[in-house]
């Protein structure tokens, strides 16, 4: 019979019904699957041991070539232990092989049979050296002939892994060869890869061991890690372009006489990164393609304010803004800022999951016949119900709290919506490119001017009080002071009671000062209260959950104490250290950590204590806990790639992004789809629904 690619798997030779089930078990249906079921490591036993030179390879592998002098199974009188023992002999010495509850083998291994052993010596009670269960294979070669690197495959069911590695080759062998290569030939070339059955081959049988190659980035590997980068920025790619082919109806044009009124309402002198970043938006909010757009920034580089001046382009070229927000509490600031700044000049609704029905029905309408030209809201904006006359422009704030779907419930409220959006904590270049490579990425890489140096402590939980006798000092000249613990709000069970006990211990200790709590049970309107007191200074000491951790801003808070600080993430440590240090106060992030923290845990700390920079405190975080944690739950979408490693491998991520570009550019659309849909096959539509 032929064997192809698409030949599944039940007619190889030897795949029965119950091994094709095992095998799908592990999503491998086809001659395909079995060829890209690459091994996860290699064995070298190309260079036999002498038998008699095995005492010095006790507890570490060993290859061994010889002849059975003599095979014998019997059952163990001690522990009626089933036992097939031989005995292998080359010439230099013999050794006992032992097999336990493998009597069958008796059928199959006879004296006199030449076979190649690897296993691992053990020294018996006795004092022997035996070898247990090894791997075995009869050697048929002459007895001079080199053996092989051995490919070693996870487990796939029960299938025994010489069977298994057998079942590869003969896929190899008769599948492979006719296997057509996905990646057109330009692509090949831009992407500087060869052919793609030559890598494959070489992955699973390799003729030398290299560093390069046990690194998996041999000229091979990178075949494919290209391949599957390449494969899934296009998908990205297609998806943006599947968005832009609607045209923006919409002109945006960006007169004087605004540019006199954004001028005019600023209340301090942008910073060159802020114009640039402005200019980046600019250009593409006057486009007639729809804008998607990250920007980044790290805590308190001012972001929100660029944000406004574009909501204030597209507000008055006629059309509604929506700003969405994760939290009551930074709606509620957002709306204050904004309200501040633009007077009665445009008209701003809040929306939030608190209105009572009059407020909603009010918005709603307001939306609807398009009163009202800036909406900020949580969740709430994204109801069924809400919808605008002409939304023009969707920006998220805080994108990381909000999971794919919501975003795009968004983008569904207008035709061809620009859309910007921001995040809290700094994401890595290499992270950002992987999971948001369809969007354009906008940088503000400098502070504003005059900002206040943060000193970052880290202290055990023995130093409290005198850490608390700073805190009074530090209150006695005016400032205030956050104390967080490490409640995470996100998590369903959300158990109070560190967080409430810590707020007696400090209210005990702090007996004149005014201390007030703050966590993410309490209502919308209790918690808008405590945060509005705070703000206006009549709260000294705020004890809180993370729900301060995002956006929140108090220039008079000059002190944030973590307890626990360890139960932390960096980025999230480095969110909460950017609450102070907002206005003229010298400032202070002090951590406090237990006595027995692991020396690990503590060093993190340090570490981070001494970075202050967020997109570097955000790589190493990514480093430590890896994209899933790093990005928390409700960012499910990391990509997973066979040999590819986000985060070591940018460039290479970089280069297959605009090698999708230039395919996408230079061939169109449909011809990108079919690319895609070859190397993808069902994944594209997973890639492209988001
Ligand atoms: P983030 O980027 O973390 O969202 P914000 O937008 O909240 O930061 O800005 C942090 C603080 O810096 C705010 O109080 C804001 O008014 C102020 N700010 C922003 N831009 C400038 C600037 N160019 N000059 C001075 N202060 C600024
Ligand atoms: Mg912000």
């Amino acid at each position: 019979m032929q064997v192809s690619a698409e030949t599944p798997v039940q007619f190889l030779k030897g795949v029965g019904e119950a091994r094709a089930k095992m095998l799908a078990a592990s999503g491998i249906e086809s001659v395909r699957d079995l060829v890209w079921f690459f091994p996860f490591r290699y064995e070298d036993r190309r260079h036999p041991t002498r038998i008699a030179e095995i005492g010095r390879h006790i507890e570490s592998p060993v290859l061994l070539r010889g002849r059975v002098i003599s095979a014998r199974a019997h059952i163990s009188p001690l522990k009626h232990l089933k036992l097939f023992e031989i005995v292998l002999e080359d010439g230099s010495g013999g050794v006992k092989i032992v097999f336990f509850n493998q009597n069958f083998l008796a059928e199959q291994i006879h004296r006199g049979d030449r076979l190649s052993v690897y296993g691992i010596p053990r020294a018996t009670v006795g004092g022997h050296v035996q070898i247990e269960s090894p791997d075995w294979e009869k050697f048929e070669g002459a007895e001079d002939e080199e053996g092989a690197i051995v490919p070693i495959y996870s487990k796939v069911g029960n299938i025994p892994p010489k069977q298994l590695r057998r079942l590869i080759g003969v896929a190899l062998d008769e599948g492979l060869p006719s296997m057509a290569d996905e990646l057109p030939a330009e692509v090949r070339e831009r992407l500087g890869v060869g052919p793609l059955v030559e890598s494959i081959d070489a992955i699973h049988r390799p003729k030398e061991l290299t560093e390069e190659f046990l690194r998996s980035r041999s000229p091979w590997h990178l075949r494919i890690i290209l391949q599957e980068f390449f494969a899934f920025q296009l998908a990205l790619r297609i998806r943006r372009a599947g968005e832009e082919v609607r045209r923006k109806e919409r002109r945006i044009e960006i007169s004087d006489e605004l540019r006199e009124e954004v001028r005019r309402v600023l209340p301090f002198r942008l910073t060159d990164a802020q114009k640039r970043v402005l200019k980046e938006i600019a250009d593409d909010l006057q486009s007639d393609r729809p804008m998607y757009r990250l920007l980044q920034g790290d805590v308190g580089s001012g972001k929100t304010i660029v944000a406004l001046i574009a909501a204030m382009i597209a507000i008055r070229n006629g059309h509604q803004v929506a700003l969405l927000a994760p939290t009551e509490i930074l709606v509620e600031q957002h709306y204050q800022r904004i309200s501040q700044l633009l007077d009665d000049s445009v008209v701003v609704a809040k929306a939030t999951g608190s209105m009572n029905s009059g407020e909603r029905r009010t918005l709603l309408a307001g939306l609807r016949d398009g009163y009202v030209q800036l909406a900020v809201g949580t969740h709430a904006l994204l109801e069924e119900k809400v919808k605008f006359k002409s939304l023009g422009l969707a920006i998220v704030d805080e994108q990381h709290r909000f999971g794919v779907e919501q975003r795009q419930k968004l983008f569904a409220k207008a035709a061809a919506p620009d859309i910007l959006v921001m995040t809290a904590t700094p994401i890595p270049r290499s992270l950002a490119l992987a999971m948001y490579g369809d969007l354009e990425l906008s940088v503000i890489d400098e502070l504003p001017p005059g900002r206040q140096q943060i000193r970052t402590e880290v202290r055990t939980s023995s130093a409290a009080e005198r850490v608390y006798a700073f805190l009074e000092r530090e209150i006695a000249t005016g400032a205030q002071v956050y104390v967080v613990y490490p409640i995470i709000e996100e998590s369903e069970k959300l158990n109070l009671k560190p967080l409430t006990a810590g707020f007696e211990k400090i209210r005990k200790r702090f007996v004149r000062r005014r201390v007030a709590m703050m966590h993410g049970r309490m209502t919308a309107a209790d918690k808008e209260e405590t945060m509005q007191r705070f703000k206006a200074g009549e709260i000294d000491i705020l004890v809180s959950t993370t729900v301060i951790e995002v956006g929140i801003d108090v220039p008079n808070a000059s002190v944030m104490l973590i307890i626990d600080a360890d139960r932390f993430g960096l980025s999230q440590l480095h969110q909460l250290r950017g609450r102070v240090g907002r206005g003229e106060r010298k400032s202070w992030c002090i951590l406090i950590h237990d006595e027995d923290q692991g020396a690990a845990g503590v060093d993190r700390l340090r570490l981070f204590a001494e970075t202050r920079d967020g997109f570097e405190v955000a790589e190493r975080d990514l480093e430590i806990r890896g994209p899933g944690e790093f990005l928390g739950t409700r960012q499910s979408g990391v990509p997973r790639f066979r040999f590819g490693n986000i985060l070591r491998d940018h460039d290479l991520m970089e280069k297959a992004r605009d090698a999708a570009i230039d395919l996408l550019n230079e061939k169109g659309l449909s011809h990108a789809v079919e690319v895609a849909s070859k190397l993808l096959g069902s994944d594209l539509a997973a890639v492209t629904r988001d």
